[in-house]
């Protein structure tokens, strides 16, 4: 029993915070019909059943908690299972994973088994941690509707929340301290994953210290799109 599709797109997107990896995941899934996969989604809709995980879900992200493996690793099973039934599938970009190598040799043994080892492209939005630290202490988010207004582009200017219309803030997070130490988290958790997906032949390198329109060209180039 083959399944396997050559042009499948599967993406995992990595970057520092404030790299924009939010508004390409947006641009990708728009030129390709890709479904998103999101770690937060998934989490959030299973923490409204009731039960003890749920709770436990529940509990793990207020205090802002590393979610264990086996917890996360379920839930895409269950969502990979849902797609690789789905007759006209184009892919699927998966976001906020991997976050430990050994769920990096998981989503491979996944794959694996879903004949798509293959359609992986790790795809890192470089930016240096200057520029992360700059975008993220100047970035601002939507009182209302929480949306999240990146420091690039377009976006540096405008007043107001391009949703609903709500005022503009500074959030709590991106203070100074919040921002080094998930830099920090990047490099002690996070290289160690790339280096695994540079090793073998599917980590795509794009600078990110560029306009949205020209990473995003650059992701299509490196793509073979
Ligand atoms: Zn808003």
């Amino acid at each position: 029993m083959k399944h396997s599709n050559k042009k499948l797109l599967i993406i995992l997107l990595f970057g520092k915070s404030g790299a924009g990896k939010g508004t390409q995941a947006d641009l990708l899934i728009d030129k390709f019909g890709l479904k998103y996969i999101g770690s937060g989604d998934l989490l959030r809709a299973r923490k409204n059943k009731k039960d003890f995980t749920g709770k436990k879900i529940a509990e793990v992200m207020q205090k802002g908690g590393l979610m264990p493996t086996p917890v996360i690793f379920k839930l895409w099973v269950d969502k990979v299972e849902g797609l690789k039934n789905e007759k006209k599938l184009k892919g699927f970009i998966i976001d906020g994973s991997p976050r430990k190598i050994a769920e990096t040799y998981l989503i491979d043994e996944l794959l694996k088994w879903y004949d798509w080892d293959k359609n992986l492209k790790a795809i890192l939005i470089d930016i240096s941690n200057k520029e992360a630290i700059w975008r993220l202490t100047k970035r601002r988010q939507c009182k209302k509707c929480k949306e999240l207004i990146p420091f690039v582009g377009e976006f540096r200017k405008i007043k107001k929340c391009p949703k609903c219309g709500g005022e503009l803030m500074k959030r709590p997070d991106d203070s100074l301290a919040a921002v080094k130490n998930r830099l920090k988290w990047f490099k002690t958790d996070v290289q160690p994953i790339l280096n695994y997906y540079r090793k073998t032949g599917r980590l795509i390198k794009i600078n990110g210290e560029q306009s949205i329109e020209d990473v995003f060209e650059d992701v299509l180039k490196d793509l073979g799109k």
